[in-house]
């Protein structure tokens, strides 16, 4: 299952980190969402009228060596090992 880790430097255009909120573009539907690490502690996947294919997750924050992640295709209701995606970053 493909894994992408936003950069830190905020350098792609299809995507943007603030603190424990970031922007993602669903890699299977196109759409950007916003996760908030706070709101949303386990993140989520692409939300509707989104597909639903891909999940989120923004865990800490962008200056204190947190991560913010999205991973794909997924099952709509699936729900990926957040441990995993915790320490594939380190
Ligand atoms: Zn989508």
């Amino acid at each position: 299952m493909p894994v992408r880790y936003l950069k830190r430097d905020n350098s792609e255009k299809d995507a943007h980190w603030y603190g424990d909120n970031a922007a993602f573009t669903c890699p299977v539907c196109n759409r950007i969402f916003l996760v908030c690490g706070h709101l949303r502690p386990n993140g989520q996947q692409c939300p509707p009228p989104g597909c639903g294919r891909s999940y989120a997750y923004v865990h800490g924050r962008l200056e204190s060596g947190g991560i913010a992640v999205i991973t794909w295709p997924i099952t709509p209701g699936e729900f990926p090992d957040l441990e995993k995606l915790k320490n594939a970053a380190d």
